[in-house]
């Protein structure tokens, strides 16, 4: 079983050895009540996706957003749920009796596109996912690199302009706080307030100024809005910027872009990033990367999270 753990919804997944979804489930959870009540909501999202006729699983993994101890399966710190120290594989184990495996999200996604996706059997891999948020994480070698700290991938926070726009960690000017789905939001929203006329359909569309979301964006930039228009094409800039940076700085033979902001941006972001990388790359770093899109959307965590767990057995039992 895979399960992705958000911050207002989980996702379970019952996944097969070849990594296909068999059944799964959505449930809103109680984050505000507290890490009790979400595990009960998770534990009751995995019991909707087991399967009477099926053999049980042998054992579930499931993504967080935040810093995780592999080792113990306790979440560290998980700003999104207000986590802290919350013994999540103890607790999960004991009301589903069986082992879990606790991951961070954008690892386990990786590892979901690694595996069963548009990065398979690929050895120097970089993902990048673009949601609310930017996260990535970098297979070289064969492994996933996990850095002093079990920090390593934060892409999101690379500057990209140094004393630039204020971003949500201590830093500013981050790849995040351009191309994040909260900043392009709020570049649309200051783009509206700074020239009313322009910004018109926005605002009307999203009710009030504030109310402008990346999802607003996306609508009206696919309905020829030339104000939306404008912030999507200077979105997919920013991230081709980025990406020149990671192909420079890690040499993947393949980066993938996937995410809720790639997905939903009219077409054509993931070629901005080709080009850039093409013409703007160290040359033997350019010649080697394959620039992509992710292929296994919003079902690359479930999977990778399921891959992990039973990767994890496999390695117990040996
Ligand atoms: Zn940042």
């Amino acid at each position: 079983v895979g399960v992705d753990l958000g911050a207002t919804k989980v996702a379970s997944a019952l996944v097969g050895a070849d990594g296909r979804v068999l059944r799964r489930s959505y449930r809103l959870i109680r984050a505000a009540e507290g890490p009790s009540a979400v595990v009960e909501d998770v534990v009751s999202g995995v019991r909707a996706c087991l399967d009477a006729g099926r053999p049980a699983p042998s054992g579930l993994g499931i993504g967080v957003a935040g810093q995780v101890d592999a080792d113990t399966g306790v979440v560290r710190f998980a700003p999104n749920l207000a986590w802290r120290n919350v013994r999540l594989a103890e607790a999960l184990s004991r009301d589903l009796e069986m082992p879990v495996t606790v991951a961070n999200d954008v690892r386990a996604a990786t590892v979901g596109e690694w595996r069963f996706g548009a990065g398979r059997g690929c050895g120097e891999l970089v993902c990048v996912f673009v949601g609310t948020g930017i996260g990535g994480s970098i297979v070289s070698g064969g492994r996933l690199l996990a850095g002093c700290a079990n920090a390593a991938g934060e892409i999101g926070h690379m500057t990209l302009v140094a004393g630039g726009r204020r971003c949500h960690c201590p830093n500013v000017g981050c790849l995040e706080a351009y191309a994040g789905g909260w900043a392009i939001a709020e570049r649309a929203r200051e783009a509206a307030l700074e020239d009313p006329r322009a910004g018109e359909r926005l605002v009307e569309r999203a009710g009030t100024a504030d109310a402008i979301s990346a999802a607003t964006v996306s609508e009206l930039a696919r309905a020829g809005d030339a104000l939306a228009r404008r912030i999507v094409d200077e979105t997919a800039e920013f991230l081709a910027a980025g990406m020149v940076a990671v192909v420079n700085a890690f040499n993947p033979c393949r980066l993938l872009l996937g995410g809720g902001v790639v997905r939903n941006l009219p077409p054509g972001i993931v070629a901005v990033a080709r080009e850039a990388v093409r013409r703007r790359c160290q040359p033997p770093a350019a010649r080697a990367a394959r620039v992509r899109e992710a292929a296994l959307g919003a079902d690359a965590g479930v999977i990778g999270a399921a891959w992990l767990a039973r990767e994890r057995g496999a390695v117990g039992r040996r």
